[in-house]
């Protein structure tokens, strides 16, 4: 079909031309001496994108579900005992691991739609009076169900209950997207990937750790190699990597910072909302629903109920086939029951008008109840009247 694929599903995200270009380099040797001027300095700036000055930077040849494991198995010891919340497939996925790596998991089910009860967590907390509860592992943006939890409140309610577990938060769908304050929140291991927020393709785990949680990979006892964060410590310190590094990758991610930095955090943070209400306006407009409760919803990405008697395939599916753009579907427990648009990364109104338009498009084809062009008209209307000047 001529003309672009426009993604809009939340990861992989589009790559700018600038990164692209960026990442289009002949290999080199990464032994060579001047190596360590490209990874250095990458790791330093990470740090201002989590949003830490006291923790430290790291990056894997790998996808953010390895920066899961990373986390659990350099930290904790087979059977300490987590605490998680599951609203959704990554927090589903993430409580799965921690399972199957041996740790004694205590799950706590939430309905889909909504994030971490901080209510529930700071009673629980309370009660844990011999502190077994070694580490909670909270998902910040729940991508499968655009609902975004409240890190800071997890933060307040560890604190209100004396509580020393470790933070680990689940950042892949958020970090470099919406605010994320891993010093102000305490956060011990913050876990991102390159294909959402960094505009790269899927490849780096993208991971920052605590000081308090560096100390322990002295003592953790999981068995661990590829993924031991001592090894890249050693190695990083001297702007080398264990085994062979994903320079063209580097080369990107330097690029995405680059650009993140040039825009300004806080602007990136503020367009994403932008972007998200817009869409959020055109789904009200519609007349139909996020999975989001109201308090949760995410600014990178937005699931859509369907109507009773329709399938969130069928959307996604003439969405793609007709008109050449990509939505993200509905997994397990809400597949056929929602749709979502991801409107992370490198986005503006227009893109995301084509997107609204696109779903306008798709919907009418598969005989939903809508008004030609009411979800544009809605997001036409806030874009014009919140544009920069
Ligand atoms: C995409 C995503 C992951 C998984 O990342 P992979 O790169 O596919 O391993 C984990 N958590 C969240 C919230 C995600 O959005």
């Amino acid at each position: 079909m001529a003309g672009r694929n426009h993604l809009f599903i939340p990861g992989p995200t589009n790559t700018p031309h600038e990164v692209l270009s960026a990442m289009h380099v002949p290999m080199e040797d990464h032994r060579s001496p001047i190596f360590p001027k490209l990874l250095k300095p990458v790791l330093e700036d990470l740090k201002r994108i989590f949003r830490t000055e006291t923790g430290q930077a790291f990056i894997f040849p790998a996808t953010g579900t390895a920066g899961w494991e990373v986390a659990i198995t350099n930290t904790l010891n087979p059977g300490d005992k987590v605490l998680i919340y599951r609203f959704g497939q990554f927090s589903h996925l993430w409580m799965n691991m921690a399972e199957r790596l041996g740790l004694d998991v205590e799950v706590h089910e939430v309905e889909w739609g909504k994030g971490i009860p901080l209510d529930d967590m700071q009673a629980r907390l309370k009660e844990d009076s011999k502190h077994e509860i070694k580490a909670i592992l909270a998902t910040h943006n729940e991508t499968s169900t655009g609902v975004t939890s409240d890190i800071a409140g997890v933060r307040k309610a560890m604190d209100a209950s004396d509580h020393p577990a470790l933070l680990f938060v689940d950042g892949v769908s958020s970090i470099g997207s919406i605010e994320f304050l891993m010093d102000d929140w305490g956060v011990d291991a913050a876990i991102s990937g390159s294909q959402k927020g960094f505009m790269l393709p899927a490849g780096l785990a993208i991971l920052a750790f605590s000081q308090k949680a560096l100390k322990l990979t002295e003592t953790a006892t999981f068995p661990r190699c590829f993924l031991d964060l001592k090894d890249q410590m050693a190695q990083n310190a001297l702007g080398y990597t264990p085994y062979t590094a994903a320079t063209p990758m580097i080369y990107g991610l330097r690029k995405s910072l680059e650009l993140l930095f040039d825009e300004g955090i806080e602007n990136v943070y503020a367009r994403h909302f932008r972007l998200a209400e817009g869409v959020r306006r055109a789904i009200a407009a519609w007349g139909l629903k996020l999975c989001a409760q109201p308090g949760f919803e995410s600014d990178t990405v937005s699931a859509i109920v369907v109507p009773e008697g329709k399938d969130a395939r069928d959307v996604i599916s003439t969405a793609f086939n007709r008109y050449n753009i990509s939505l993200g579907a509905g997994l397990t427990e809400v597949m056929g029951k929602v749709f979502r648009i991801g409107h992370i990364g490198d986005m503006n109104d227009v893109s995301l008008l084509g997107c609204i338009a696109g779903v306008e498009m798709a919907m009418l084809d598969n005989g939903f109840d809508i008004v030609p062009g009411s979800g544009v008209a809605a997001a036409i209307e806030y874009y014009r009247s919140t544009a920069a000047e």
